[in-house]
């Protein structure tokens, strides 16, 4: 089984619920992780069962980061804030390049986790 994080800076929770109510039903067939606010917003709206790192100023990036050097991590929906300044952007940026340098599908916005969730290559193996 495929494994997603999810994880939405603030200004960007609101899309991550939606875009998650949305997919549930596809979503719900995944083992899925998020960092703590973000994946406690997910299941309150959507009741989809996920793991909860640790919020991700808290060290929830660090773990995801974690996951993603292990390869325990198939897909990053990671919706990032362009006009906010995070205290924890080294994380993040830590975060973003390890998928990048393991080659994670990686969605930094709807337009794109639509195109990913939606590929044919979604259901294959990494
Ligand atoms: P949060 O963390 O879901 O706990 O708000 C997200 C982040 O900023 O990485």
């Amino acid at each position: 089984m495929k494994t997603i994080a999810l994880v939405a800076h603030d200004n960007k929770k609101k899309d991550i619920v939606e875009w998650c109510d949305f997919n549930k039903g596809t979503l719900s067939h995944y083992y899925l992780f998020a960092t703590g606010t973000t994946g406690r917003q997910i299941i309150e709206k959507t009741g989809l069962q996920i793991n909860l790192l640790k919020s991700g100023p808290y060290g929830g990036d660090m773990e995801l980061g974690a996951l993603i050097a292990n390869k325990k991590l198939d897909i990053l929906i990671f919706f990032w804030d362009p006009l906010e300044s995070q205290p924890h952007d080294v994380d993040v940026k830590a975060v973003l390049r390890l998928a990048v340098l393991y080659n994670i599908p990686t969605a930094c916005n709807r337009a794109t986790a639509d195109m990913i969730i939606s590929s044919p290559l979604f259901n294959t193996e990494p």
